[in-house]
């Protein structure tokens, strides 16, 4: 089972801030802003393109969860983000929405 797999199923304990029966939203490990959350679905796809593929209502929740939370933060701009292959930065081969604000982001970005 992935790391994020655990995470989903409490088989590995974190602070959820948001969880339905098909997504949970946590804090990324090392956040590369002030807001950094992942918000992932429950089932196991290794990314972006399979999880919408397979799932695009859940797929969408994604989405739905990352404005929430960016309204409840009072977020007046904010990033997001799916790295999808290793070449893009992708280094958790489950499918995860990186949600990024409070502070200024360049681009193009690195
Ligand atoms: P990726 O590079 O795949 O787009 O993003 C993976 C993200 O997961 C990284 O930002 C990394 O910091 C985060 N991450 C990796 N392992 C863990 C973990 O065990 N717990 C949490 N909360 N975040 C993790
Ligand atoms: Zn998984």
């Amino acid at each position: 089972m992935c790391i994020f797999c655990k995470i989903a199923s409490g088989q590995i304990s974190a602070e959820l801030l948001y969880e339905s029966p098909t997504v949970v939203a946590f804090n990324d490990l090392e956040p590369q802003a002030p807001t950094h959350v992942l918000i992932i679905p429950k089932a196991h796809y290794e990314n972006a393109a399979e999880a919408a593929s397979a799932d695009s209502t859940t797929f969408a929740e994604l989405f739905t969860v990352a404005k929430k939370i960016a309204a409840e933060r009072g977020l007046d701009g904010y990033r997001m983000t799916f790295n999808t292959g290793a070449s893009a930065g992708q280094s958790v081969f489950h499918a995860h929405l990186h949600l990024l604000g409070g502070r200024a982001f360049a681009w193009p970005p690195g």
